[in-house]
Parts: structure tokens; sequence; C-alpha cells
């Protein structure tokens, strides 16, 4: 094959995707519609799947070099802290895999990926490039891009997130539906957040119809807390708003004192608040050519924390779909097979975790679970 495969969006799936191709030997061309790319966002955390198919790319040193692994991770009373469930270091059988846990600030995730992608392909990434449309034959597609560019390849392989062009243009215009809720994202320097870290490792404070997770990243100097609060309609002006102090606490009001705390601390004009989106599955990713990964296939709601990690799976997987197969449209269709059972099954877990997380501390208490089933998938060794 020497027509490179189109890949549509540089996030953690297009770059997952990328680099387990070019690893296989399989050309590939980014195409990403920022200018930039890096600065974004805050934590994101690494259960052992993801980690196993980072780790099968070469990148489990860089990973654990720019990670944090907790030693407990909980989810807790929102008033009194106790605990309703989780995985501890120190018990036998719960956190089995502490080095496949990896919680990461998301700047330094694409950092370490987009330097693995440059050291294969040096010219490979190609910034302020939005996709509009593509067309296929029998020999290829054709990309067409905002700016006027186009470019030809052996497959499109979509990973542009949860408003996919690719996946209105296959499969039909479909708005995302508001899930809900708002989020709250705040990072807050250790110095700050130390009186309120009485009890160490991951935390999720668990309320009625809201939540708080908090964890550590940049090897214990930040804080990053995330908030989700139910809430009948979006606000409007939300996309990208950024709220004050005020607003925090009082979602907080009663909390327990280390909530209360953080909230408190959370850097002036630093907290951003967004509307959450769902999807149902798609039962079907692929036509001939072209495919979707990431997102842009499968968006869930992020109780379970999988969202990345089902890219980075997805992403793994294509790699190995192309190794093993004698041409594109058998590569796209082995991934296909081998990849939406399991992303349809994750996607349908978040949504009840997220409907368990908003009943409150009984229902928690009542079925907190590790997912360990779901956790022993090994993207780099799954059969296929
Ligand atoms: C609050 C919150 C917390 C989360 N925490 C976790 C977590 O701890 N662990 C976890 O595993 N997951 C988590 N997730 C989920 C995770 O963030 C996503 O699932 C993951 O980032 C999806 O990656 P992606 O590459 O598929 O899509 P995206 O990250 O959305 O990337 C899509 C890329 O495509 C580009 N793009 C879009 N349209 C075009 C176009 N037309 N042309 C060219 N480029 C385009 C975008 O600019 C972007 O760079 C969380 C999600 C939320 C909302």
């Amino acid at each position: 094959m020497t027509d490179p495969i189109i890949i549509a969006g540089a996030g953690i799936g297009g770059l997952t995707a990328a680099l387990a191709l070019l690893r296989h030997g399989v050309p590939v061309q980014i195409f990403e519609q920022a200018k930039s790319i890096g600065d974004v966002g805050a934590g994101v955390s690494l259960g052992a799947t993801a980690s196993r198919g980072l780790y099968s790319l070469g990148l489990k040193a860089a990973l654990q070099a720019a990670s944090d692994t907790p030693l407990a991770s909980e989810a807790r009373h929102y008033q009194t802290g106790e605990v309703l469930g989780g995985a501890f270091a120190d018990r036998p059988g719960k956190v089995s895999d502490r080095d496949l846990l990896n919680q990461i600030h998301r700047a330094d995730l694409f950092a370490l990926l987009l330097d693995a992608v440059r050291a294969h392909a040096p010219g490979a990434l190609h910034l302020d490039h939005c996709f509009e449309h593509t067309a296929q034959d029998d020999t290829g597609v054709e990309v067409r891009f905002a700016n006027g560019r186009s470019v030809k390849g052996a497959a499109l392989v979509a990973c542009d997130g949860i408003r996919s062009r690719t996946r209105d243009q296959l499969f039909g215009v479909q708005e995302p539906r508001f899930a809900g809720r708002m989020v709250y994202r705040f990072l807050v320097p250790i110095d700050a957040a130390r009186p309120y870290l009485s009890n160490p490792g991951t935390i999720s404070y668990v309320a009625p119809d809201r939540s708080l997770l908090r964890y550590a990243v940049r090897h214990g100097s930040v804080i990053n807390c995330v908030a989700f609060v139910r809430s009948d309609q979006p606000s409007p002006e939300s996309w990208t708003e950024r709220v004050g102090t005020e607003e925090l606490l009082a979602i907080f009001a009663g909390w327990h004192p280390d909530v209360l705390g953080l909230a408190a601390a959370a850097p002036v004009a630093g907290t951003a608040k967004w509307p959450l989106f769902d999807r149902d599955p798609l039962p079907v990713w692929t036509d001939r050519r072209i495919t979707l990964l990431g997102d842009a296939a499968h968006p869930m709601l992020p109780f379970l924390g999988m969202g990345a990690a089902m890219a980075i799976e997805d992403g793994v997987v294509l790699g190995r779909a192309f190794a093993q197969s004698a041409s594109v449209l058998e590569a796209l269709a082995l991934y296909e097979r081998a990849r939406v059972p399991r992303a349809t099954d994750m996607l349908l877990a978040s949504r009840e975790q997220a409907e368990i997380f908003a009943e409150g501390p009984d229902s928690t208490r009542r079925l907190a679970t590790t997912h360990a089933d779901r956790m022993r998938y090994d993207p780099a060794t799954v059969s296929l």
C-alpha cells in the first residue's frame, strides 16, 4: 500500500491511531483543524486497558515518567467522607495493576504522542486543516478541507470527535443529546490544595445529582478537579464559559470541608464550565474506505473515565488490523468487527454509572464495582 491513510483530527484517538499504523509500516497523513495542539484541558486518567495499549506502542517509559499513580481510587460520601467503594493499593486483589494506572495532564499526553509520531514521520501532521468532505471510489478516498486543499489517500480514519462531520456525512446528521449535566473543571496548585487532601489518592465525592472527582497530576504538583452537576438544560452561553468561586461554593454548600477547601482554592476565572453531551451507540462505523474512531464513533459519558481509553484501544486495534489484512477494506472491516461490541458495552456501562452516581451515596455504596472484567482487555493481544 503506497497511498497514505488519511487521519482527520489529532486528538488522543487520531494521534494513537497514527502511531499504531506507523509502527506497522503503514504511511499516514494527519489533518487537524486547530492551528496548534497540545495546550488542552486538564487531567486524564488512563486505566489498565489504555496503558497496555500505549505501552505496546513503545510509550511505557515516557508515559510512566509523565504520570501520577494513586495509592487508592475510591468513592466517598460527599458530607462525611465515608468510603462507599473503591480500590486500594494495600488490599490484595484490589488495585492489582498499579503500574497500569496513569493519571496525566492532557498536554503532557499530547506531547509524548506527538513526539512519537514525529519520530516515525516528521512531516505527517498538518495543522489548520478543517475537514469538510470526502468522496471514495474503488481505488481510494479524496478528502477536501475548508482551506481549499484536497488530498488523496487509501482510506479515511475520522477521529474528529463527538461532533464528527464524517459521522454526519456517512450516517446522517444527528445532533448529540444534552446529557442533563454540566461539567466544571479546575486545577488547584498543591500548595493551596494540601490542607484539603486529608485522604490520599483519587477520590470521587458523591452526592445526589452531583459529584466531584479529584486527583493529582504533574507529580503531585497540581490537583485536577472535575465536578458533574445535574441540570435541566445547558445554559446556552456556557460552551466555553469560565465561572468564579461563588458558583462553585454554592454547588458544594454543606459538603465535606476538603471539597469546600478545594473549591475555595480554585483559581479565579480558572474554572471551565460546559454541558455534557451523549449519543446512542452506532452499530456500524465503516463505509468501505472510511471509518470512525474514538469519540467520533462512540462518545461516552465520562463516569467511568474510559472515553480516551476507548480511543486508544481503537487506535491500537486499527494498527493490528492493517498488519493482519491483505487490503484496506479487509482491515477496516476487521477493525470494526473487533471494536464495535467493546465500545458499545463501555458506552452503556458509562451511562449506567452516571445514573448510579446521580442517585447518590446509597446506590454508589450498593453497586460500587471496579469493573475488573472490563479492565482486563488488552488491545495489543485481544484476538482479532
Ligand atoms: C470531563 C471529562 C473528563 C474525561 N476524563 C476522562 C478520563 O479521565 N479518562 C478517559 O479515558 N477519558 C476521559 N474523558 C473522555 C475523553 O476526553 C475523550 O473520550 C477523548 O478525548 C476522545 O478523544 P478523540 O481523539 O476521539 O476526540 P477529541 O479529543 O474530541 O479530538 C478530536 C480532534 O479532532 C479535531 N477535529 C474536529 N473536527 C475536525 C475537522 N472537521 N477537521 C479536522 N480536525 C477536526 C479536533 O480539533 C480535535 O483535535 C473525559 C471526558 C470529559 C468530558
